[in-house]
């Protein structure tokens, strides 16, 4: 396998499922090794390790892990704190947290062990989409294999009381929101909510709380255990580590890979994902982090970095790093406008930014992709977009935004054209129906 990354410096060992799961087969490739002497550490010790490591979030926005976590009350008290995992990944495009949920889950129940050291908390909880029964049924049996073992629960053999449990999703994209994911897993309706109070000053139950993602807790054992510079050694000074990404779309290999950040799109494409179908030349655009982000055109990817600021820069994003190709064959206002439909299907509606304006996008888009809709009508959506963007509860409405004005920045010709030859095809068919006459 190519790439930039060497095979001894990959955290996901498994990532494929093709060895041993279970408790065995994990501390055979090193979980759960060492992890005492982590646990007996300060919990400043941990958060500054991982503030050193420069490990942000793997669940789309980035934020700072290490420092996250000093955010969570510095005593104990009679108000429990809690860890709350996001497993509900469900954006489109992004398949990679089912990954080490099906095939590592130890890396992520150690992680959540020492997560909760660094935050005092002796509570994880895993949220799991409802759509991952088969990931929910696997990672409940690693949970059992770890109870069993005493790696975790009551005066488990590390020294620091911790349970892990799971919630179940419904299988809404909305409740991947913390604040959302925290409403639900409450068994309220999952719709986001106001902050502040932020999580870590009132989350689940009215006590501090901190949600991170699974790819971040699940590589902060490998982390501390191979040191925060080792992990920092890996891409730029603001975008380090190793991360998975994913590829989908037209590509010859679609699949999940762990590289270093910082890796060209070029290279994880050529190298990871088997090339562009019909040949890099036939690269059309790359939207590189989930549906969520703006697109960038196949001019720029020759250059173009996987890192939270070259991305940024090309007025994109990182996100999860879960990146969809499309080559020249693809319909790009097509696609876009089903990705519309989407949002304005995973609208909580709770916010009128979003409520109307999700689906007011997605209806004007429909007939965008079909050339049906009048030429004006590109700036009042762009317009629309904007005014959506920014002014919502949560980053759904952003999120619904986003790809819209990635397609006209890049694309607003072909949309241009379309609305032109439709023109066309209908003057030349009423001019055909009066010459009859
Ligand atoms: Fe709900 Fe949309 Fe508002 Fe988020 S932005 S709270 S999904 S209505």
């Amino acid at each position: 396998m190519a790439g930039i990354l060497a095979d001894k410096d990959r955290i996901f060992l498994n990532l494929y499922g093709q060895h041993d799961w279970t408790l065995e087969g994990a501390k055979s490739r090193g979980a759960w090794n060492g992890t005492k002497d982590i646990v007996a550490q300060t919990p400043e010790w941990i958060c500054d390790q991982i503030k050193a490591s420069g490990l942000r979030g793997r669940g789309g926005a980035g934020f700072a892990t290490g420092l996250k976590w000093t955010f969570m009350p510095k005593q104990e008290s009679e108000r429990p704190h809690y860890l709350l995992v996001n497993a509900d990944e469900s954006e489109p495009g992004a398949c990679k947290d089912r990954e080490i949920l099906r095939n590592d889950p130890h890396l992520l129940i150690e992680g959540c062990l020492i997560a909760c050291r660094a935050m005092r908390s002796h509570q994880a909880y895993i949220y799991i989409r409802g759509e991952y029964v088969h990931e929910r049924e696997r990672l409940t049996a690693a949970i059992k294999q770890a109870y069993d073992a005493k790696l975790i629960g009551k005066g488990n053999i590390h020294g620091w009381d911790c349970d892990v449990g799971i919630q179940h999703g419904g299988g809404a994209y909305v409740c991947g929101d913390e604040t959302a994911l925290m409403e639900s897993f409450e068994g309220k309706k999952g719709q986001p909510r106001l902050k502040p109070p932020f999580p870590a000053g009132a989350g689940i139950y009215g006590c501090p709380t901190t949600v991170n993602n699974v790819e971040t807790i699940s590589v902060v054992g490998t982390i501390l255990r191979r040191g925060a510079e080792w992990f920092a050694g890996f891409g730029t000074e603001k975008s380090t580590g190793t991360k998975l990404f994913a590829g989908s779309g037209h590509l010859n290999k679609p699949c999940v890979v762990e590289d270093a950040v910082g890796i060209s799109v070029k290279q994880l494409i050529e190298d990871h994902f088997g090339g562009v179908r019909g040949g890099w030349s036939n690269l059309k655009a790359v939207i590189p982090g989930g549906i969520s982000v703006r697109m960038i055109p196949a001019d720029q990817c020759d250059e173009a970095i996987m890192t939270y600021e070259d991305l940024a820069a090309r007025g994109s994003g990182l996100g999860t790093g879960t990146m969809i190709v499309f080559d020249k064959d693809a319909d790009l206002v097509k696609a876009i406008a089903r990705a519309s439909y989407f949002y304005k299907h995973e609208s909580c509606g709770q916010c009128t930014p979003c409520r109307e304006g999700t689906g007011w996008m997605w209806r004007v888009m429909e007939r965008m992709a079909t050339g049906e809709a009048e030429m004006s009508e590109i700036d009042m959506l762009l317009d629309v977009a904007s005014q959506v963007e920014g002014h919502t509860i949560c980053g759904l409405g952003d999120a619904a935004a986003w790809p819209i004005q990635g397609l006209f920045r890049h694309f607003r010709h072909e949309v241009e054209e379309r609305i032109t030859n439709y023109r066309a095809r209908r003057g030349s068919y009423a001019g055909a129906s009066i010459a009859a006459e």
